[in-house]
């Protein structure tokens, strides 16, 4: 039986890839030179796309790196010389405050009780130079609604704003005017396989980043910006990048383009509602994150505690496997990725397998 996996990274693979990848063979992707005429095209193209999808405006560049956890740490370096803020919503937020530390600057952790949700008075030090903010933080399945991270820019509209939407992009919405860095995986909800890191950074940042190379502070070497930034004007890489994921990445988001992302998006909403709404009528279980404001659509987290290795191998058996809870939670919880290389019919059956067997 063919697998299908609901996992939040890796995830299910995007219906087409094996397809793409055979064109990418034939196309000889794996061998062409990252300085030759062939891969300044795919790299253009590739750009091209994820601004359509995304809707990234001219004012912002793309850097294509080698991982999320990588984009935390090139952005910590180049634009923060003493102090970072961040706001902590589960473990991929921490990780982000805790390569601030480990590069020894001086990183403010805002907890956020994700219980009882409260953005107000925040506290955020003024003079902090950057707030890092993860709009869906994949661990608990918590999002942050955008209406929220504009009230956090409005009180400290000096500092720059770094998103994490590593597991939500290209399926939410973020306002550019306000957020300078953003950074996403390919191995989320492009459904590509892993091995590559999109980092978006506008020209404000950059200037940050040159101001600090000025003032002799260290930013790093080859993903100091200025250096990504004028490679990416030649349309290369610093190192020898992942051409085959930047050739897939550039067909998926075509493909996603084709099937018009609005309607992507709408369908990735209401299947989580779906779940979400299927999730109230049970007893034995439940979704973690109960206000339905701070609900991910992208990664659902659903309360299972003592049926979680029961639901695990029921859907096990149809080939559907789901995530496990992340870190303390590995027992309690199973995590629900809902991209969208993951069919509807996969989250009807689901929802009934779990319906049958679980009151
Ligand atoms: C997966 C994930 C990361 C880490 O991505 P890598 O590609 O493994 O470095 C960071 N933040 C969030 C929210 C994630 O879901």
């Amino acid at each position: 039986m063919k697998k299908t996996y609901l996992t939040p990274g890796p995830s299910h693979l995007y219906p087409k890839i094996e397809s793409f990848i055979e064109i990418a063979f034939k196309k000889d992707i794996g061998a062409i030179s990252h300085r030759s005429k062939v891969f300044h095209e795919i790299f253009k193209k590739t750009i091209h796309n994820l601004k359509k999808i995304m809707d990234i405006p001219e004012t912002h560049n793309i850097f294509f790196v080698g991982s999320s956890l990588e984009s935390m740490e090139i952005i910590i370096q180049n634009v923060v010389e003493e102090k970072s803020t961040h706001i902590v919503t589960g473990a991929f937020s921490k990780k982000f405050f805790e390569i601030a530390k480990d590069l020894k600057k001086n990183a403010q952790e805002i907890e956020i009780d994700i219980n009882n949700p409260n953005f107000n008075n925040l506290n955020i030090d003024k003079k902090t130079e950057l707030i890092c903010i993860t709009e869906n933080e994949t661990s608990i399945g918590f999002k942050i609604p955008i209406d929220i991270i504009l009230d956090i820019k409005k009180t400290c509209p000096n500092s720059l704003i770094a998103l994490d939407c590593v597991s939500s992009a290209p399926l939410t919405n973020i306002d550019f005017k306000i957020i300078d860095i953003a950074f996403f995986s390919v191995q989320k909800a492009f459904g590509l396989p892993a091995g590559m890191g999109i980092l978006i950074v506008n020209n404000k940042a950059i200037q940050k980043s040159q101001i600090l190379e000025k003032k002799d502070v260290n930013i790093g070497s080859i993903h100091k910006f200025s250096e990504l930034f004028s490679k990416a004007n030649k349309h290369e890489t610093p190192e020898t990048p992942n051409v085959l994921n930047m050739f897939l990445l550039e067909q998926v988001s075509k493909d996603m383009l084709k099937k018009n992302i609005l309607n992507i998006k709408e369908n990735i909403q209401q299947r989580a509602n779906l779940i979400y709404d299927f999730i109230k009528t049970k007893n034995t279980i439940s979704a973690f994150i109960k206000n339905k404001k701070f609900q991910s659509h992208t990664t659902i987290v659903l309360k299972t505690e003592k049926q979680t290795k029961k639901i695990k191998n029921i859907l096990k058996k149809k080939g559907i496997i789901v995530g496990s809870g992340y870190g303390k939670y590995k027992d309690e919880h199973i995590r629900i990725a809902n991209f969208p290389a993951i069919k509807d019919s996969i989250i009807k059956k689901l929802i009934k397998k779990i319906d049958k067997k679980i009151i």
